[in-house]
């Protein structure tokens, strides 16, 4: 067991009298009785306590109210300042404390030592009601994060909190979503937001560009070394943006472009005629079987064979199933163009190992960085290196200036994130709960779009109920669970009704949920679905919602 310990010059004599009596005592200072500044001690203990370092943490001052304000500043802090060994033990067993704050003015030595022996002694109460309350006060502090912007804009604020508290109370099954890590979003929030810097590292248009190169280089690397590939640009906006790049990069307004077409899982700038890419190229759309409702990889390879395209464009929005990328590499070589593979949904479940990676197999792999891969919002393009040249050509200057920098920092963030190995976990269990989810839903009599799922999403049929996904989607959230209206393929409706609702796992994963809660949550959708009209049930569903998310907090 570790103990973190500081002191002022005011609590110096008694944290020398605990160090002696207590095994584990990592001194923090101050290290002589000469008038010092509390929070640097204070500082020096939450943050070894916030990062791991320690197990517990002891904070002596003259009243202990200094330490125990600066202290608690910290993300996962919580220090308690105690008087009595009840106090230190009720501080321990339910709210958590993870830092032990003692006035030396006002607790003598012996009562010192029986309240830091009790609270090392004391295990923390994992009872539901406990764990939620303690949820509440990290809750509060993700709200102090902006407790300046608060007071600066008040309308923004308020805007920001609202979408804390949707977070924290709604289930959020929108596949395209997920929930970043608060590492990630402090990032995003960061001064490298300040910095131009058209160009890429060591080649840029502005000086100063050192701090932005750092971190863009690190973005570079780790997305090369996340993913296996030999180039990465991670300068676009978003991913239409790095689509757009491909495209630049590689053919010519006017040239073909055979992709999955959009009311069947493909993505507007696949190719849509409101989008850039339908304006300027030709689109050829392929289509999923009719039966299946999978991809018919030989019917696509005669496709390819007579449309004989410059770009066979592959992945999707809405797509439940996995893509045999080794396939369509064959399907490129036989019809002779370039394979563009759009990740941007499965991400993370390719940087998981939860789906088969394209990178091998592709000439470029477009993707987000905002879904299943949990980062900012974002875009990325890894390539080949005979490519590389002329993509980072395609991204500055041929269509964007500065880049976001800051976004860029976050992304690398998320790279980082995905190489530990917890993450391997992560992503298999977005699949494992999808499948849950799924399975909840098609035994209550579903009709699930190609019969089920094997990524982070499925596809319910709603019109085979007798309702439209427009007014599914909206039942739905009445009740706190949010899906969107999704067309699904050969859908007669239109994509403003829609036949269908898309459902997805990774948010909800991410908070920790497991099968068992997947399965929970399925057959509410099924109940709510069941009868939308039902307005008393969603009211209920919603209640319910609400108490088991709240065992599941936001990061
Ligand atoms: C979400 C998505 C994109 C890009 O989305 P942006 O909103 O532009 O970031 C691109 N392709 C696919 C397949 C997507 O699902």
């Amino acid at each position: 067991m570790k103990i973190a310990i500081g002191a002022d010059h005011g609590g110096f004599e008694l944290k020398a009298r605990l160090m002696a009596s207590f095994k584990g005592c990592e001194d923090k200072g101050c290290f002589d009785p000469e008038a010092c500044d509390y929070p640097d001690y204070a500082d020096d203990v939450a943050l070894a306590v916030a990062k791991g370092d320690a197990d517990f943490g002891v904070l002596v001052c003259r009243t202990g109210i200094g330490m125990s304000m600066a202290a608690n500043r910290f993300h996962n802090v919580r220090a308690a300042l105690c008087h009595t060994v009840k106090e230190a033990e009720t501080a321990r067993r339910h709210n958590g404390a993870n830092i032990l704050c003692i006035g030396a003015d006002t607790t003598d030595e012996k009562t010192a030592c029986d309240m830091l022996s009790t609270f090392l002694a004391t295990s923390v109460d994992e009872t539901p009601r406990h764990v939620i309350r303690r949820a509440k006060i990290e809750r509060a502090k993700r709200l102090s994060d902006f407790s300046l912007l608060a007071r600066e804009d008040p309308e923004v604020w308020a805007a920001i909190k609202s979408q804390v508290v949707q977070e924290d109370t709604e289930i959020n099954l929108i596949a395209s979503e997920n929930t970043s890590s608060r590492a990630v979003r402090l990032a995003a929030g960061s001064v490298l937001m300040n910095k131009y810097a058209e160009g890429y590292p060591g080649k840029r248009w502005y000086s100063g560009c050192l701090p932005v190169d750092a971190a863009e280089e690190l973005a570079r690397q780790r997305a090369c070394a996340l993913f296996g590939a030999e180039h990465a640009n991670v300068q676009p906006h978003c991913g239409s943006a790095a689509n757009m790049a491909v495209y630049l990069a590689t053919i010519k307004p006017g040239d073909t472009i055979l992709s999955l077409s959009l009311d069947q899982g493909g993505h507007l700038s696949h190719g849509s005629p409101v989008n850039f890419s339908g304006k300027l190229y030709n689109i050829v759309p392929y289509t999923v079987d009719r039966t299946t409702e999978r991809l018919d990889y030989d019917a696509l390879e005669k496709q390819a064979l007579e449309v004989k395209p410059k770009i066979l464009l592959s992945g999707a929005s809405a797509y439940p199933r996995t893509i045999d990328f080794k396939r369509i590499r064959e399907i490129c070589d036989k019809a002779g163009c370039i394979m563009m593979v759009d990740m941007a949904h499965i991400a993370g479940l390719v940087a998981g190992g939860a789906h088969e990676s394209p990178v091998p197999y592709a000439d470029f792999v477009t993707s987000t960085t905002h879904k299943t891969l949990r980062g900012p919002r974002g875009g990325l393009v890894l390539c080949k290196a005979q490519y590389a040249k002329a993509l980072d050509a395609a991204v500055f200057p041929g269509m964007q200036g500065g880049p976001l920098e800051n976004i860029i920092a976050a992304k690398a963030v998320c790279f980082r994130e995905w190489m530990q190995p917890e993450m391997k976990a992560y992503a298999a269990q977005v699949v494992k709960n999808c499948q849950a989810m799924c399975k909840a839903v098609q035994d209550r009599g579903f009709r699930i779009v190609s019969g089920g799922t094997d990524n982070h999403l499925f596809l319910v049929d709603v019109k085979a109920k007798g309702m439209t996904g427009k007014d599914a989607a909206a039942a739905l959230d009445a009740a706190g669970i949010v899906v969107n209206k999704n067309t699904i393929p050969y859908d007669t409706e239109s994509p403003f009704k829609t036949s269908g609702i898309r459902v997805g796992t990774a948010s909800i994963t991410t908070r920790g949920m497991k099968e068992q809660e997947a399965a929970t949550i399925g057959g509410w959708i099924a109940d709510i679905l069941s009868d939308i009209t039902n307005t008393a049930l969603q009211q209920k569903i919603k209640a319910e919602a609400a108490k088991l998310v709240a065992g599941f907090p936001v990061p």
